[in-house]
């Protein structure tokens, strides 16, 4: 107990000196950029998970209260479906993830999971029941098979080399000269993106979630690798509830409903076929990446013939 009433102790006093220097509590909250947290209701229930229905109605947000993020925003995933959002950069594609996750709650409007409303449930049971692929994976200083186990710890060296060749990594992993025991993260081996987001798909995998979200990053990735990766996210994708925040076609094309955002409002939604025939903002933005997907295809031509 002494030694952890000595930094409480600490604590307080620092705290008192900066109180002392400050007049508005939250300004130092704002100084330390500390997020208010995210708590559980007196008593909240555990999720009752059904078949994993998401709905979003009416959503409002703000990180910061004279900056709306989110200005009323509205859709479903049903159950077993894939829901891609893409829209320009800063739109607030990630904010609905972190939404849905609960990082943060929403001021207004609600966000539910098989009509409940992710506020008043449990975090620990909420999380649970969803795999977070994000755009940046970071990796425990550990071995690569303990960072794939990470989605269930109990699961067997089998399952985890499992899970490792649906995700398309499983090959690179026997490659390494110390395979699944090879160090990674900060002090080991550094992966690549493709390749890190490709170890948080197997670990999915091993978790095996009924909602999925899955958070592209930006960075392009070369041909193959989107190949692969796409093919691993078909698989783990399938009959699982899915929100995609996207920056690449290959996933938006076969998705059920695709959701336009801009400015923190839905600008259009449809299938890629219908928005296509729209020709509006979906439309420009998927010529746009045609043609850069084009340019760079002939261009790999070009040095290889040369
Ligand atoms: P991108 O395609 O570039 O990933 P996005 O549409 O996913 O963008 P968000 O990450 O949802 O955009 O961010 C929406 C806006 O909210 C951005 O302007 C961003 O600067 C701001 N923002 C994001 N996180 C925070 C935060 N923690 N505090 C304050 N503002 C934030």
């Amino acid at each position: 107990l002494m030694q952890l009433s000595i930094p409480l102790n600490f604590i307080g006093f620092v705290y008192r000196e900066i109180r002392q220097g400050l007049t508005d509590i939250e300004q130092m909250f704002d100084l330390l950029e500390v997020q208010p947290e995210v708590v559980d209701c007196p008593g909240a229930p555990p999720l009752a998970i059904e078949r994993g229905a998401i709905r979003f109605d009416n959503v409002h947000f703000a990180y910061d209260a004279d900056r709306p993020i989110l200005k009323g925003v509205s859709f479903e995933v049903p159950a077993g479906k894939t829901v891609a959002v893409v829209g320009p950069s800063g739109a607030g594609k990630s904010t609905l993830s972190r939404l849905l996750y609960r990082f943060y709650d929403a001021q207004s409007g609600s966000i539910t999971i098989d009509g409940q409303d992710v506020r008043q449930v449990t975090q620990k049971s909420l999380r649970a029941v969803i795999g977070m692929v994000p755009q940046d994976t970071v990796l425990f200083n550990d071995t690569i098979a303990y960072n794939i186990r990470y989605g269930r710890i109990g699961a067997s060296e089998a399952e985890v080399e499992q899970a490792a060749d649906i995700a398309q990594i499983g090959g690179f992993i026997r490659a390494l000269p110390k395979g699944f025991s090879a160090m990674v993260g900060e002090r080991g081996l550094k992966l690549s993106g493709g390749e890190k987001q490709r170890v948080a798909i197997a670990r999915t995998i091993l978790k095996s979630p009924p909602i999925l979200i899955l958070d592209e990053a930006t960075s392009a990735l070369d041909t193959r690798t989107e190949q692969e990766i796409q093919a691993a996210l078909d698989i783990v994708s399938k009959d699982r509830t899915t929100l995609v925040i996207a920056h690449r076609l290959s996933t938006v094309i076969h998705a059920d409903e695709i959701i336009v955002l801009r400015d923190g409002v839905i600008a259009e939604r449809g299938n890629h076929a219908a928005l296509i025939a729209a020709g509006g903002l979906y439309a420009s933005m998927w010529n746009r990446q045609r043609e850069a997907t084009q340019a760079e295809e002939h261009l790999k031509q070009v040095v290889e013939n040369d």
